[in-house]
């Protein structure tokens, strides 16, 4: 793994070879900063004007993948232009687009349901808090006093138990739980319907999760993929921190207004 800094002069080749560019983008912790709560995330203005005019040019299309539902991701960016990928990819909008998977669609009510069953519950254990993404839930324990653990795990060991049978999956990110469908779906397959729809423009990803590992193993021999984090990472480049990406925004921009 190499500095994206230091591997600059190969990242600019590739685009200077590119008519079309798709820039993929994961949402917390790589555009906006990590945040105490899932409400308390923000999205640093400079990030935003540099994304506005990323998104201006002709050659560039940009893609935010997250595990935040669409109608947060438009109400954060607020862009018309961008192409929103929600719920990790399980729903997509943008210009002339728009997808749900379809067994995802079909257990939203179920979600539902979970979510207003287990609020109260989860509501006992200060400073836990669940999310409701309409097709998945996220569980989290940023907030949660290390003293109040124990009772937020054994806590999330029963709902899975009460979950074992259904066509749900559960997995861990930063700091939170989720239940999502259980589908053959992820980040790194969206990408690729996206990537097919856009008859293969040439990606560029830049994420900090371990969701986005999927698109940096479908997208890496494509384009060029970039971790948040100097971490174990199928992605070929690294930033240091999330302090730099709009340092990178920046350095695209240039080079792709070239
Ligand atoms: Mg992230």
């Amino acid at each position: 793994m190499i500095s994206v800094w230091k591997g600059w002069s190969r990242v600019k080749g590739s685009l200077s070879a590119s008519r079309r560019v798709l820039l993929i983008l994961d949402f917390d912790g790589t555009l906006s900063p990590l945040a105490e709560t899932p409400d308390a995330a923000v999205l640093p203005l400079v990030i935003r004007q540099t994304l506005r005019r990323l998104t201006a040019l002709p050659s560039v299309t940009v893609a935010i993948m997250s595990g935040r539902p669409v109608t947060y991701l438009r109400r954060m960016v607020g862009d018309r232009r961008v192409i929103y990928g929600g719920n990790h990819g399980l729903e997509m909008r943008g210009p002339r687009l728009s997808f749900i998977h379809s067994e995802a669609r079909r257990l939203r009510t179920t979600v539902r349901a979970y979510a207003s069953a287990w609020r109260s519950t989860l509501n006992l254990i200060p400073g836990a808090l669940l999310e409701n993404k309409g097709l998945s839930l996220g569980l989290h324990h940023r907030r949660v006093p290390a003293r109040h653990l124990p009772a937020f795990h054994r806590l999330i060991d029963r709902l899975k138990r009460q979950t074992a049978g259904r066509p749900f999956r559960w997995r861990t990110g930063k700091k939170v739980w989720e239940l999502l469908p259980d589908v053959a779906w992820n980040k790194g397959k969206a990408a690729l319907w996206l990537m097919k729809k856009m008859k293969d423009p040439r990606p560029v990803v830049v994420g900090d999760d371990v969701t986005d590992e999927d698109m940096f193993r479908a997208l890496r021999r494509r384009g060029t993929c970039i971790v948040v984090g100097r971490k174990r990472s199928a992605a070929g480049l690294y930033l240091a921190g999330q302090g730099e990406v709009p340092r990178l925004l920046r350095s695209l921009e240039k080079e792709l207004s070239a």
